[in-house]
């Protein structure tokens, strides 16, 4: 019921997608399906017809209604499975993975921490380029063999009644021969996952550009080639094991066609032709073929009603993900965010991680006014990046309330609460674009825009690696699509990121790590750069290299989730506690490696 219930979902959606191409689909497996019925049936018997009546002339126009019906339906059908199922597929996925990618941007954060939902999400993006297509394909093979089975069995009720239901126990005993097979065949694979992964694991060793350094600097492909054949031997022994009991059951399914449908059918028609003399020689060969057609319909009804059950499984996956209803939403009454006032204040915010045993934020209240730089310093794990998510909203507070502008967060318009922020964070990413725009975010497309790129590529001390490219700000980054596509270093990569921060007009920048694979002078221009070019962006910074936190309007050090100081660096480090430690020793490293 599950099954026909997610089908159906997936179907409403195909159809949603393209009507008139869904109902094509199931005329044109129709036509194919009766025009094989008339092969196999008609034909034969016509012409057995006419040598018994003598009448030829029937059988020449037969012919010749079965030339003409083909000149019209070969074309066509030709056409429409080489071009015309294609862009069917086409239309099909682009809706399904639409669907699919929108859910995905709306879903919380939350869903890429629980395995189950991931899993989910996986399983929905895996085949998804056939996967709708076949699902239309088997609802019209249903359908059309079941009208092709109605035929057949009119046909045999008509003229020897007995051999339906050997037919059907036929068709039967070899679906239950052949789902036997198939589990032994499930089996043997599941067995081998383990080896195929750990083949896998080595193909993508030698094909990734990650690991490509390390492999040519020494020996290390040895031991990973032996980890390959021990791999293949055992994917090769369990195959073998599983293999032989198949071949068992196919011999035994032959067997049992060739006593139970040759003998006992084709034995009973010739008996009742011979001894009986039941019905003409044209009559023994249409109930043979009637017979032969439906038993294999049926047979293959049962592969395709398998293929539903497995189609449905896959559908209620993407049912499910589809379905899923995000706890971070807009409220009816929700109102746009005050930009001018940009101010951002925690009141006792607590925040515990679903799963997790403690809270990671405990009690935290920060005052953020408009137009300050606010930097939040602590050791790995203190919790400072879980206190940006829950500011922007990626996460809601388990306890206490953020205001921006005065109003709690959870009462403003989220996508243009969002808008509100530049980030840059730890794991930005640089995209297979343009320099310009990889720095706005989108395309380079007026004079104004250009001037922005511009401007940013300054305050982020960019200038002279953009000028050294061919193109300037059009010039392609990565390698991905163009082979001269330019490369950037990690801290070049970086500045491009920070750019995106001076090009936007967001009213709060926040800068998550952004200067961690900066050198320290680079660091220390890029954070005056960008004191001077942020202006009355109200900015928020995280970094445990204490040197650029010197600037900021206040620090806050955070130590297992608590704001354990607060201050200016002067304040800080006059109170001589774990900020001024902690300083100290960074400024010693410094010292060390100077001296
Ligand atoms: P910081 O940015 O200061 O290094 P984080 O905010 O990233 O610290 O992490 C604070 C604590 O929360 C760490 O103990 C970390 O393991 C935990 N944590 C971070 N993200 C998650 C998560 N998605 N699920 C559970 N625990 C998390």
């Amino acid at each position: 019921m599950r099954s026909v219930k997610s089908n159906l979902f997936m179907l409403s959606i195909i159809w949603q997608a393209c009507p008139g191409r869904v109902a094509l689909n199931i005329a044109m497996c129709l036509l194919q399906r009766i025009t094989q019925l008339i092969y196999s049936i008609f034909l034969l018997s016509e012409i057995m017809l006419a040598i018994e009546s003598g009448d030829y002339m029937r059988v020449v126009i037969f012919i010749l209604a079965l030339v003409a019906f083909s000149l019209v339906t070969s074309p066509l059908i030709a056409w429409y499975e080489s071009k015309y199922r294609n862009e069917t597929n086409v239309v099909i996925h682009k809706r399904i993975i639409e669907k699919i990618y929108a859910q995905a941007v709306r879903c919380d954060l939350s869903c890429y921490e629980d395995p189950k939902f991931y899993d989910k999400y996986t399983m929905a993006n895996e085949e998804i380029l056939e996967r709708g297509i076949n699902i239309l394909d088997n609802v019209s093979n249903l359908f059309s063999m079941f009208l092709q089975m109605c035929i057949c069995i009119v046909i045999i009720i008509r003229s020897e009644p007995v051999i339906l239901p050997i037919i059907l126990v036929c068709a039967a005993a070899s679906m239950f021969i052949d789902t036997k097979r198939s589990k032994l065949a499930f089996e043997g694979n599941k067995k081998s996952a383990p080896y195929r992964r750990r083949m896998d694991y080595v193909k993508r060793t030698v094909f990734l550009q990650d690991y490509a350094k390390e492999l040519r600097m020494g020996n290390i492909f040895l031991p990973l080639l032996d980890v390959f054949d021990d791999a293949l031997r055992s994917a090769i022994k369990v195959s073998r094991g599983y293999y032989g009991k198949a071949s068992v059951l196919r011999v035994a399914r032959e067997l049992f066609m060739s006593v139970g449908f040759h003998l006992a059918v084709q034995g009973m028609i010739i008996y009742q032709f011979i001894v009986n003399n039941a019905y003409p020689l044209s009559g023994v060969v249409t109930i043979i073929n009637a017979a032969q057609q439906l038993q294999s319909r049926v047979y293959n009804f049962g592969n395709h009603v398998g293929e539903f059950i497995d189609n449905g499984l896959y559908a209620d996956n993407i049912r499910e993900f589809l379905s899923y209803e995000p706890r971070i939403v807009n409220d009816d009454n929700a109102a746009a965010p005050d930009r001018d006032n940009a101010g951002i204040s925690l009141k006792n915010v607590s925040y515990k991680y679903e799963g997790a045993s403690e809270e990671t934020l405990k009690n935290i209240s920060i005052d953020i006014p408009k137009g300050s730089k606010i930097a939040l310093v602590g050791h790995n794990g203190a919790g400072k990046s879980t206190l940006i998510k829950l500011i922007l909203r990626l996460y809601d507070v388990s306890d206490g309330e953020i205001t921006f502008g005065r109003t709690n967060i959870k009462r403003l318009r989220l996508e243009e609460y969002r808008r509100c922020f530049t980030t840059v964070f730890q794991d930005f990413r640089i995209y297979a674009a343009s320099l310009g725009e990889n720095i706005l975010l989108r395309p380079v497309v007026s004079s104004e825009d250009k001037a922005r790129v511009l401007s940013a590529i300054e305050s982020s001390g960019l200038s002279e690696k953009a000028g050294s490219l061919e193109g300037g700000i059009n010039a392609q980054l990565t390698k991905e699509f163009d082979d001269d596509g330019a490369f950037m270093s990690g801290g070049e990569m970086q500045k491009t990121a920070v750019a995106r921060v001076f090009a936007d007009d967001a009213p709060v920048a926040i800068l998550d790590e952004p200067s961690s694979a900066l050198d320290p002078i680079s660091e220390y221009e890029m954070f005056e750069n960008m004191n001077n070019a942020c202006g009355d962006k109200t900015v928020i910074f995280i970094s445990h290299r204490l040197s650029s936190a010197v600037m900021a309007d206040k620090i806050y050090m955070l130590e297992n989730g608590r704001v354990v100081e607060e201050g200016t660096h002067r304040e800080l480090m006059d109170k001589n506690g774990k900020y001024a430690e902690m300083f100290r020793i960074q400024a010693e490293k410094y010292m060390e490696v100077d001296e």
